[in-house]
């Protein structure tokens, strides 16, 4: 499988969108079978400090590669794991791998950390923070290096229980994000109930913000509120130069999107990171909306 640019969802298998029909069932069973057969894989999108352009952090992204279907896109499968218990497993490879990559990467003195998704499942398990530390001892790698990627649909669910693992997930060092912040209903009690890191605007008030002016007051003023709030931010969906120059201006700790970079493989991220010469000294503070 080569990494195709990945707008290329083009060429990734997206349907059906409904119901239990015939192929989602397929996909399902399909599924057990892919983790065991470690037709699972991962890639990463790069994130950069806007202002410089240094490689400050990379998001682990899953995929899959079906023997018939070929790539099935995780929109598809991610909602079926979570329905069937079959998540745990697919944060299980993720992380694994995730881990394995960050620790290469910071073994030649690169500071940046990687980003793991969580589905919303998974934030009510009492068992995450003992698979995280795990990982963490089993490769070596410091807890900084890590940022757990929640979404509301999660806290929802169990607020209190999530809350919980959460602080347990801080507390092993790790900093925690909130993913696709702005996308759902009630975003600005999490800032206060939740301790979290890291907000990550979602793409849809961030593409096309230079020529959207309610996006662009969107993204401004979350930036501001964020930094105020102490934690850092991250746009996603950063798809042209003139949108991480306004980023950048707006004190944007970190830009992913692809402008930047599309998912690629952990050894294209080690390229860019040796291309940029010496370890990233840039690597602006994590933890505090200061630079
Ligand atoms: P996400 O966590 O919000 O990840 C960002 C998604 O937006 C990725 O899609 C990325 O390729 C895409 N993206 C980023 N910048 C741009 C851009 O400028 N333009 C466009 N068109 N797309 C951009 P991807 O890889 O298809 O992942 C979709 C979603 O699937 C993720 O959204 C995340 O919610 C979920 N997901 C991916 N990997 C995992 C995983 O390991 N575990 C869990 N639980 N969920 C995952
Ligand atoms: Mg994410
Ligand atoms: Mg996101
Ligand atoms: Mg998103």
């Amino acid at each position: 499988y080569q990494a195709k640019r990945v707008r290329g969802r083009a060429c990734t298998y997206a349907g059906p969108r409904d119901g239990n029909s015939v192929e989602r069932l397929r996909l399902l069973g399909d599924l057990g079978r892919a983790l065991d057969r470690g037709e699972l894989f991962v890639r990463y999108q790069p994130q950069v400090d806007p202002r410089t352009g240094v490689v400050v952090g990379a998001e682990a992204l899953v995929r899959w590669w079906h023997p018939d279907l070929g790539a099935v896109a995780p929109d598809r499968f991610i909602p079926l794991a979570e329905q069937s218990g079959l998540v745990e497993g697919v944060t299980a490879v993720v992380l694994d791998q995730a881990l394995a990559d960050v620790g290469r990467w910071r073994a030649e003195g690169h500071r940046l950390t990687v980003s793991v998704n969580l589905s919303a499942r998974l934030l009510t398990d009492h068992d995450l923070p003992t698979l995280v530390a795990d990982g963490l001892r089993r490769h070596r790698v410091d807890a900084s290096a890590v940022v757990l990627e929640i979404t509301e649909t999660g806290i929802v669910s169990d607020p209190a229980r999530a809350r919980l693992v959460v602080r347990r997930l801080r507390a092993l060092g790790c900093a925690v994000a909130v993913d696709d912040y702005g996308t759902g209903h009630c975003s600005l009690t999490y800032l206060t109930d939740l301790e979290v890191d890291e907000l990550k605007i979602d793409r849809s008030f961030v593409t096309g913000m230079t020529r959207d002016r309610a996006r662009a007051v969107i993204v401004r003023s979350t930036i501001q509120m964020a930094r105020e709030l102490g934690l850092r931010v991250v746009a996603e969906g950063v798809a042209d130069a003139g949108t991480q120059r306004v980023l950048a201006a707006l004190g944007c700790h970190s830009a992913q999107g692809e402008h930047v970079g599309d998912p690629m493989t952990a050894g294209a991220v080690l390229g860019l990171l040796r291309a940029q010469g010496r370890p990233a000294a840039a690597v602006p503070s994590s933890r505090t909306g200061s630079d």
